[in-house]
């Protein structure tokens, strides 16, 4: 047995993460500076964007890619049950009203011909989450955006470094969010991106982050001018000088973090493939998987205990789990807005079933083997009871 939990995620920082915050931190400039516009370039290059505008989260990147989508009061926007709430939410903090669609049985992504039926002529925009950092169904989804004059956004904080039939997401969507939160592929503390095609898009949601004023501090600065125009309602959304050393330091690590990752996640499913109780999320043939998280779902007729059990045990044998996500309806600030309640029966079933094992890049194999060791031990367990 393990001598200390293993957190199902955390962030990888090493020693040249630390100078790149100092160096910074001792510059002339600690917020909006010379990095924030390189880390954004730095971000586009690599997701092969045209445009990557920088935020102070990836909840944050979602609310600047709806505003600049635009969506606007009683907008619909279709978003999959089975996600991390602010993929909805941010939908509420434009005015729009999220309508759910239920996800794929197999990978987990939000399921093309679920959309189709949700459509209405309100509908404006899709939110499609690359699951655990599987690419979503982009070709669909892009085909039903196209059809019907709507936006396609990809909230992609799983997915950076994932690629879909050969092609970087990041630059496939009309608008891609990334989340560079503690857990995710790369970190900056908080923080966030959304890359895109689009010039005018890019230029609003720069507008966005900083007040709605056009002009930032450190162009005035430079030309020596004090007069600004604030020309919208915005927000302070800016991401820091020293969060972006901090994300320009790790962008340098995000090929190794990715292929660790992946490594990992390897060991896993050859561990566990045809393990009785549990099943894993089905890769699809033609993409790159970020593995941002590793799932497993048990198939809970087939145990004695409930999956709170199996959790707990799974817990004394050091492995921390959690559970991505409850469908977003089912929480109680949703419930009563529409009602959704029933609505996306796989999304259910699998926010019942699944279980999120330990994965980040720092995991040695002796690690994931304990993991491995601990679930099979666990679920031998609970099945072999009456
Ligand atoms: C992490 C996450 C977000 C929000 O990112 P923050 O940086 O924490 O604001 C949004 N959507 C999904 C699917 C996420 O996992």
């Amino acid at each position: 047995m393990r001598s200390s939990v293993l957190p199902y995620g955390r962030q990888c920082i090493e020693e040249d993460d630390v100078s790149a915050v100092a160096a910074a931190l001792r510059s002339d400039w600690i917020t909006t500076g010379p990095r924030v516009g390189e880390f954004e370039a730095r971000v586009a290059e690599r997701v092969g964007a045209r445009h990557a505008v920088a935020v102070n989260s990836g909840t944050a990147a979602l609310h600047a890619a709806l505003d600049a989508a635009p969506i606007r009061l009683g907008d619909e926007v279709i978003v999959p049950a089975l996600t991390f709430a602010a993929s909805a939410n941010a939908v509420l903090y434009v005015g729009g009203t999220p309508v759910f669609a239920d996800v794929r049985p197999d990978t987990f992504n939000l399921d093309p011909a679920d959309v189709r039926r949700r459509l209405t002529p309100r509908t404006r925009a899709i939110v499609t989450v690359d699951y655990a950092g599987h690419p979503s169904d982009l070709d669909a989804l892009g085909a039903v955006a196209r059809e019907h004059g709507i936006v396609l956004i990809e909230d992609a904080a799983h997915a950076l470094g994932a690629e879909y039939r050969g092609r970087p997401v990041g630059a496939i969507a009309d608008l891609t969010t990334f989340s560079f939160h503690p857990v995710k592929a790369i970190t900056t503390g908080e923080g966030g991106m959304v890359t895109t095609g689009d010039a005018e898009r890019a230029r609003r949601m720069r507008r966005f982050r900083n007040h709605g004023i056009e002009t930032e501090a450190a162009d005035r600065f430079r030309a020596g001018a004090w007069h600004y125009d604030m020309v919208e309602l915005g927000f302070n959304y800016r991401l820091t000088d020293l969060q972006c050393a901090l994300g320009l330091s790790q962008l340098d690590k995000l090929e190794r973090f990715v292929a660790r990752r992946a490594a990992i996640a390897d060991r896993y499913r050859r561990a566990l493939h045809g393990v009785p109780g549990l099943t894993l999320q089905a890769v699809a043939a033609d993409v790159r998987h970020a593995w941002h998280l590793f799932v497993v779902v048990l198939t809970l007729e087939a145990f004695s205990g409930g999956r709170a059990e199996i959790a707990a045990a799974l817990r004394a044998e050091g492995v921390g789990v959690s559970v991505h996500y409850a469908p977003v309806y089912r929480h109680p600030f949703y419930r009563g807005r529409g009602d959704a309640e029933g609505s996306c029966p796989v999304a259910e079933r699998l926010a019942a079933a699944l279980l999120t094992v330990p994965l980040f890049p720092a995991m040695t194999d002796a690690d994931a083997d304990s993991v491995v060791e601990a679930l099979v031990k666990v679920v031998e367990h609970y099945r072999e009871r009456p």
